[in-house]
């Protein structure tokens, strides 16, 4: 990316925004109000905003049930049997992956579980998983559990990767070399593509060629990657992985989370897992007969049939995603983040009050950047929200904000270090 000559000015913002060609994405969300105005909303890592067309995309499946009722399975072009099937390019598309390799279902824990089913399989040689340390608390519970599950000992078996001495996030030579070291007794790397807290997007390539050269398989979670980051996970040889849409995904709180698995296993029926109906061979489903026979693909992880609401809010978000485009998402995504970055160098700059500990590098983090406040603390972060940001706030002194580029504008990172410059002054 060539470097721009950012300035804190208002006429610099605006003509950013003038010069976006994605700037009128903004107009199809809704934007919550703080204290009687817009908010700026730097919160869509924890909770994308709704799609102004949300409402009728559910309007269309709720007019299907009532005037169908259970002929509404069947039925046409929106036929629920297949409702799948019109999620599956947006999803390839957003994750660098075939169609027959994701599948939209089940929300994300669960999603990971169901996959260690398959793809942690210790044995007494070979049974450690290697995660990234600090990882969201849900993984944590979900890598002990399963370790347990197999009678194992999660403190011998969960290796947790924490970065250098006075260093904020892992160097991936590090990740490597400690890959390498547990070499044939690691069962499985199962890190975050991109880590919630430090806003770090990891080499997943990389980590996952290191895998596979001991021998391991490697799964990510990529409930902050997925809309954030590029991905490819089919040409990067990723065996399998999950993530929420919720998120930078735009689809509605606790909404449908989704599965990559690798079409090396495409037609593997003989990996173990919890199966259900819906991922049984669609053609004899409604035979009724027992003995599972997966589908190909990703499908094959189904469980439970397609819940409708969930995928059509889904579905609308979908949709706006392929309309912007991946690549121009990314591209201002840069910018935009830059641009904070940039704000809050100059603004907080040589007092240290706000530290950065995001990775400077565009292509090593998203759209996040989580901050250190070595002064001030909650009381600036409270008067910020008081002026309409909303962030995020984790204990004892990190926030993380979104600006995320479907929706947020260089105005918006413009006004938000204007409230920036004045808080600190009165609170720092
Ligand atoms: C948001 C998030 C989750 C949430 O899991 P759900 O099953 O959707 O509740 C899990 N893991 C990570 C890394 C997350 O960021």
């Amino acid at each position: 990316m060539t470097q721009i000559d950012y300035q804190f000015t208002e006429e610099f913002a605006r003509k950013m925004d003038a010069e976006d060609p994605i700037n009128s994405f903004r107009d199809r969300f809704l934007f919550p109000e703080v204290n009687g105005g817009k908010a700026i909303y730097f919160c869509g890592n924890s909770l994308g905003l709704q799609p102004k067309s949300v409402k009728s995309y559910l309007e269309k499946e709720l007019n299907n049930w009532a005037n169908l009722g259970v002929d509404g399975h069947f039925h046409g072009e929106d036929a629920w049997y297949h409702a799948r099937q019109k999620s599956k390019p947006a999803l390839a598309q957003i994750m660098g992956a075939h169609t027959h390799e994701v599948v939209a279902m089940n929300n994300l824990s669960s999603n990971l579980h169901f996959l260690m089913v398959s793809f942690y399989r210790p044995t007494s040689e070979r049974f450690k998983i290697i995660v990234d340390g600090g990882a969201f608390p849900s993984d944590m519970y979900m890598l002990e559990t399963q370790v347990k599950f197999h009678g194992l000992n999660p403190d011998e078996a969960i290796v947790e990767l924490i970065p250098r001495d006075g260093e904020h996030i892992l160097r991936t030579e590090d990740i490597i070399s400690e890959i390498i070291k547990h070499g044939d007794s690691l069962a499985m790397v199962n890190m975050a593509g991109l880590q919630y807290y430090t806003g770090q997007l990891f080499d997943i390539r990389e980590i996952t060629a290191a895998a596979h050269s001991v021998g391991a398989y490697a799964g990510f979670d990529l409930a902050h990657a997925a809309g954030n980051a590029v991905l490819k996970l089919h040409d990067w040889e990723v065996d399998f992985a999950t993530w929420c849409s919720y998120k930078y995904m735009n689809s509605g709180p606790g909404n449908i989370s989704g599965v990559f698995v690798h079409e090396r296993f495409a037609d593997r029926p003989d990996l173990p897992r919890f199966a259900g109906w819906w991922g049984h061979d669609e053609g004899q489903r409604f035979l009724m007969e027992k003995g599972f026979v997966p589908m190909h693909g990703a499908d094959g992880w189904q469980v439970s049939n397609t819940n409708i609401l969930a995928l059509a809010a889904h579905q609308a978000s979908l949709d706006i995603f392929m309309e912007a485009g991946m690549s121009n998402l990314r591209a201002k995504s840069e910018k935009l983040t830059g641009y904070l970055a940039y704000l809050i160098e100059q603004i907080s700059g040589k007092s240290g009050i706000l530290e950065i500990i995001t990775p400077k590098k565009p292509d090593e983090r998203g759209c996040q950047l989580s901050l250190h406040i070595h002064r001030g603390g909650k009381a600036v972060f409270d008067d910020w929200y008081s002026h309409g940001v909303v962030g995020d706030w984790r204990n004892p002194n990190v926030i993380r904000l979104a600006p995320t580029p479907l929706y947020n504008s260089f105005l918006d990172v413009f006004r938000f270090a204007q409230i920036l410059e004045q808080s600190l002054k009165k609170f720092a």
